[in-house]
């Protein structure tokens, strides 16, 4: 424990943000970073409890309180080595995780959480600027040969653990760049590219290939990957964007969030777009979904220069503060404001969205809402709707993004080769813990596996996979596992 006093003497405080008005200029990222002092101090906040519960709030299991004293200390190199030894890349969790492990922070129960997240983001900073973030290729190979289908972080974390280990690993992506959602999905403004580049390469040095504009299904038959290769691990992601099959659906000026997202996020990175430019320069935009991929349309919006932005939830909006259904620790399920509302967004929850309705051009250019009333259980969640009379009405809008989350992975071609099993929600059946498909040496990590999720859950799901597959290629392994977390905690206090 840095400073026994410290979580009675400071107050939570993060990093300055530019403002939105000048953010809003351009697709940077916003975020500073703390001064020497403050993050000194914020790391002082910690209480290394005798029952850390945020280890168990982070999918990874990171150890807190162990890098908080590190970075108390000034050990930084400590500090980047007990962080990497359960998180293979805490700068994009250090930036975009919505820190489950924070709502879990002791200090949270009647103070403001330890700013883990930002803590994190320091620590890797300084190691990369310190030079600690290096290749790692052993000398000692083992001779086995990896495919992993799939360059998100699932795929990328598999693939990191596995060639620590002295395996022969390729990724294949079907994008024209390796990343995933890290690079297509979540704007610059939130992840720099320039910070997935950053690793990518460090991979590739550690020996990692990566074959994009190479999908696995189409361009090489599946099986012929599994007869290749000693090893599969599935790491594709969820990709069937939940539609809206409503009145006006086929009329122009109505996307997926991903077909705007993944357009800028290429204009950004000076790729070509290979489809018609979405853009809503001076339009109105409704966003359709309360979630984040709905939050990152709205900023995207907001920088284009839309005339207006709404977004619509169809679910009654969250508590501002925890209630009976969501005790401490558990996430708290709260009205959450981004960034990006930060920005500029109207919202509105319990709307449903009932037509679109288009000019004779077939062009979008209004919406038939109507506002809905929820009736909830005894612990105030929701359970069905009715719609509220009187209240339906049109409202002008040429773009709407519909962002109300991803139902399945895409099963045609390389799923339906394997002939993997699915399980009930149509994702790849594997138990957690195990990672294995029923079809032999074919492996299943992050949200192919268990559904749209988060980018932590996606590398923890990865690592451990990783581990699986080197037990089964090798008998045993000395690749970390969130259970075996005891060994690096007691080794470091
Ligand atoms: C817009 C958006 C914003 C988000 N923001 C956040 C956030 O702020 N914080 C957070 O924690 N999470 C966020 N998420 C969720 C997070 O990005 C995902 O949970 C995470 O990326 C899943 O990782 P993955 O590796 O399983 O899959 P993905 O990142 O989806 O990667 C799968 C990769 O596999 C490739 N692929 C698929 N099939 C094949 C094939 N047959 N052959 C070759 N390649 C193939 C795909 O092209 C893709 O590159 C966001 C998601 C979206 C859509
Ligand atoms: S990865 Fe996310 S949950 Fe885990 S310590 Fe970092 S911010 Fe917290």
């Amino acid at each position: 424990m840095g400073k026994v006093t410290g979580f009675m003497e400071y107050g939570r405080e993060l990093p300055e943000k530019v403002s939105p008005q000048e953010r809003k200029k351009n697709y940077k990222e916003f975020v500073g970073l703390y001064s020497d002092e403050k993050l000194n101090q914020q790391s002082a906040r910690c209480m290394n409890c005798g029952i850390p519960f945020c280890h168990s709030g982070c999918p990874l299991g990171n150890v807190i309180p162990e890098f908080n004293d590190a970075v108390y200390k000034k050990n930084w190199e400590e500090a980047y080595e007990i962080l990497s030894s359960t998180n293979n890349f805490p700068e994009f969790t250090g930036r975009i995780c919505p820190a489950p492990c924070e709502a879990a922070c002791v200090l949270g129960i009647n103070k403001p959480a330890i700013a883990i997240e930002e803590i994190e983001k320091h620590i890797i900073e300084i190691a990369y600027e310190k030079g600690f973030v290096k290749a790692n290729a052993p000398i000692l190979k083992t001779g086995k040969t990896i495919a992993v289908v799939g360059s998100g972080p699932a795929g990328l974390a598999a693939a990191a653990q596995l060639i620590k280990v002295g395996h022969e690993v390729t990724v294949f992506e079907r994008d024209d760049k390796p990343g995933g959602l890290l690079r297509y999905g979540i704007p610059d403004f939130k992840l720099e590219k320039t910070v997935v580049e950053r690793r990518i390469k460090i991979m590739e040095d550690s020996g990692v290939v990566f074959k994009c504009n190479t999908e696995i299904g189409k361009d090489i038959e599946a099986n012929d990957l599994v007869k290749d290769y000693d090893a599969v691990v599935l790491a594709g992601g969820s990709t069937i964007p939940r539609d809206l099959p409503i009145p006006g659906r086929e009329l122009k000026g109505i996307y997926f969030a991903m077909q705007f997202l993944k357009q800028q996020n290429k204009r950004v990175s000076s790729l070509p777009v290979q489809q018609e430019d979405i853009l809503v320069t001076d339009k109105n935009v409704v966003v359709i979904g309360g979630g984040d991929t709905g939050s990152d349309c709205v900023g995207t919006s907001n920088r284009q220069g839309a005339k207006s932005i709404l977004q619509f939830e169809l679910m009654v909006q969250p508590p501002k503060e925890r209630n009976l259904a969501m005790p401490w620790p558990q996430y708290p399920m709260i009205l959450k404001t981004t960034s990006s509302h930060e920005e500029g967004c109207q919202r509105h929850w319990g709307v449903n969205t009932k037509e679109f309705i288009g000019d004779a051009d077939g062009n979008l250019k209004a919406l038939m809402l109507v506002d809905v009333e929820w009736e909830t259980d005894f612990l105030g969640r929701p359970t069905k709707f009715k719609e509220v009379e009187g209240s339906i009405r049109e409202i002008p809008c040429e773009r709407v993004f519909l962002a109300m989350g991803f139902v399945n992975p895409q099963y045609d071609g390389m799923l339906a080769q394997l002939g993997v099993n699915l399980d009930a929600r149509k994702n790849v059946d594997a138990k957690e813990g195990d990672f294995r498909t029923n079809v032999g040496k074919v492996f299943v990590a992050g949200d192919m596996r268990r559904g749209q999720s988060l980018v932590v859950w996606a590398i923890s799901e990865g690592r451990e996979a990783a581990r699986k597959v080197d037990q089964f290629l090798m008998g045993h392994s000395v690749l970390e596992s969130k259970d075996n977390v005891d060994m690096y905690e007691n080794s470091y206090s």
